[in-house]
C-alpha cells in the first residue's frame, strides 16, 4: 500500500479508509487511530501499531460531501458507459451503512432537513447512493436533452448470504416444500449466470425501471424492510449479509433508431461485517449465537466471500492474469463490474477506539492488499 499512487491505481481500484467518530459507548476508551489526511493512516494500542497508506484517508470530521467527491466519477463513466462498483468494508458499528446511505437517505422530509442543518459543521446527512442516484438522474435528463439519446434507468437490490443470493424486491416467504418448482424457492435463490461476452446477469431477479431517486429511495426501503423479515425468520443478522444495490443504465444513442443499446451497471456493496465471528461467542452485535453446523457454515461463507473479494481485488491491482471471479457468489455477480475498464472503489471503515484495535488492523490488511 505504501506505493499507492493517489487517485487509484492504474487497475482502476481505488481505496479509500475514514474513521468515524466515537459513538457514546466509546468514549471510555482512548483513540487508537491517527489520521494524517490526506493519505496515511495509524492503528495503534500500547503494545503495537500498523500503518498504511491509501488512496484517500478520511478523519472522523470528514463530511459526506467530501466522501462523495472521491467516487462520484462513478456517474459520468456510467452515461459514458462504463461499470463501477462500490464496496462498503468493515467491521461492524464502523459506518459501512452511514457513508453509503447516510443518516438522512431520503432526503426530503422537513425534519430531515432541520435535523442536517441542527449538525456542526455540515455533519450527517445523505451518503453516496442519495447523492450518485440524484445526480444520474440530472446528467442523464441533461444528456437526454443534449443528444436527444434515449436513457432508461432499472434498479434491482439483491442479498447475498450464505453465499447464496437473494431478490430483495420480492417477498421472502418461508417455503413449506422441497419443490424446486414452487415459486418461493425460485424467488428466494438467485442465479448468476454470464453472456457471450462475460456480461453477468441474473434470471428471474425483479429489476424495476425508475424515474427519480424517490422511487429508487421507496425500493431500497422497501427491499430493507424484507431483509428485515427475512432475518428475523431465518435467526439471522443483517450484519452478516451483503447488500447490493444495482442500477442498470440502458442508453439508446440517436433515440434508438438503429437498435444499438449501451448498458452500463452501478453497484453499491454494503458488505457483511469483517469481524471474525469465530472469535466472538455472540457476534459482535448482540445477536445470539445460532447451533454449532449452522453457525460455522455461515462464518465460513462470510470469511469466504470477503477473502474470495480481497483475492479478485489483488488480482486485479497486481495485474495478474488470471482472476478468481468464480470463487464465490459476490465477486462472480460483480465480475463484469470489476477490474478492465470499471471502477471499483473499497471504502474501508473503522473506529476510532484503541478497543477496536485488532479489527482495525484486519481492515487494514485488506485494504493493503487492494491498493
Ligand atoms: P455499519 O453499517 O458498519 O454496521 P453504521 O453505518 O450503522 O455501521 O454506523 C454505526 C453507528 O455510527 C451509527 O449510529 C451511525 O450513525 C454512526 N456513524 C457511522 N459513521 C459515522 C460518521 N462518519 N459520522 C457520524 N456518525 C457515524
Ligand atoms: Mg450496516
Amino acid at each position: 500500500a505504501s506505493h499507492a499512487p493517489p487517485g487509484g491505481s492504474a487497475a482502476g481500484v481505488q481505496v479509500l479508509v475514514r474513521v468515524r467518530p466515537p459513538l457514546p459507548r466509546e468514549l471510555m476508551f482512548d483513540s487508537g487511530v491517527d489520521v494524517k489526511q490526506p493519505y496515511d493512516i495509524k492503528v495503534y494500542n500500547a503494545a503495537q501499531e500498523f500503518s498504511g497508506r491509501y488512496h484517500g484517508a478520511f478523519g472522523e470530521d470528514t463530511a459526506q460531501a467530501e466522501v462523495y467527491e472521491r467516487v462520484r466519477d462513478c456517474v459520468p463513466l456510467a452515461l459514458a458507459g462504463y461499470n463501477s462498483t462500490i464496496f462498503a468494508y468493515g467491521q461492524t458499528g464502523t459506518g459501512k451503512t452511514y457513508t453509503m446511505m447516510g443518516d438522512d437517505p431520503s432526503m426530503d422530509t422537513a425534519a430531515a432537513q432541520a435535523a442536517a442543518a441542527a449538525r456542526p459543521g455540515g455533519a450527517g446527512g445523505p451518503g453516496i447512493i442519495p447523492r450518485a442516484v440524484k445526480e444520474l438522474f440530472r446528467e442523464a435528463k441533461a444528456k437526454q436533452d443534449a443528444e436527444g439519446a434515449a436513457i432508461q434507468i432499472v434498479v434491482s437490490y439483491m442479498e447475498i448470504y450464505n453465499d447464496r443470493l437473494h431478490d430483495l424486491l420480492q417477498p421472502y416467504k418461508a417455503s413449506s416444500t422441497r419443490d424446486p418448482n414452487d415459486v418461493n424457492q425460485k424467488r428466494a435463490l438467485l442465479e448468476v449466470r454470464e453472456d457471450a461476452k462475460g456480461n453477468t446477469y441474473v434470471p428471474n431477479l425483479l429489476c424495476v425501471k425508475v424515474k427519480s431517486y424517490k422511487s429508487v429511495y421507496q425500493l431500497i426501503a422497501k427491499g430493507n424492510r424484507n431483509r428485515a423479515v427475512r432475518h428475523t425468520e431465518m435467526n439471522q443478522a443483517s450484519s452478516r449479509s451483503h447488500a447490493i444495490l444495482q442500477l442498470v443504465v440502458e442508453q439508446w444513442p440517436n433515440g434508438g433508431a438503429d437498435g444499438t443499446v449501451i448498458r452500463s451497471k452501478l453497484n453499491f456493496v454494503d458488505l457483511a461485517g469483517s469481524e471474525r465471528w469465530n472469535t466472538n461467542a455472540s457476534g459482535w452485535d448482540g445477536t445470539p449465537d445460532l447451533m454449532g453446523g449452522e453457525r460455522i457454515s455461515e462464518m465460513t461463507a462470510i470469511n469466504g466471500s470477503l477473502s474470495a473479494l480481497g483475492s479478485v481485488v489483488a488480482a486485479l491491482t497486481e495485474r495478474r492474469p488470471h482472476v478468481p471471479y468464480r470463487d464465490s457468489r459476490l465477486t462472480h455477480l460483480l465480475q463484469d463490474s470489476l477490474g478492465g475498464n470499471c471502477r471499483t472503489t473499497v471504502l474501508a471503515t473503522l473506529s476510532p477506539s484503541v478497543d477496536a484495535f485488532e479489527e482495525s488492523c484486519s481492515t487494514l490488511r485488506f485494504a493493503d492488499r487492494a491498493s
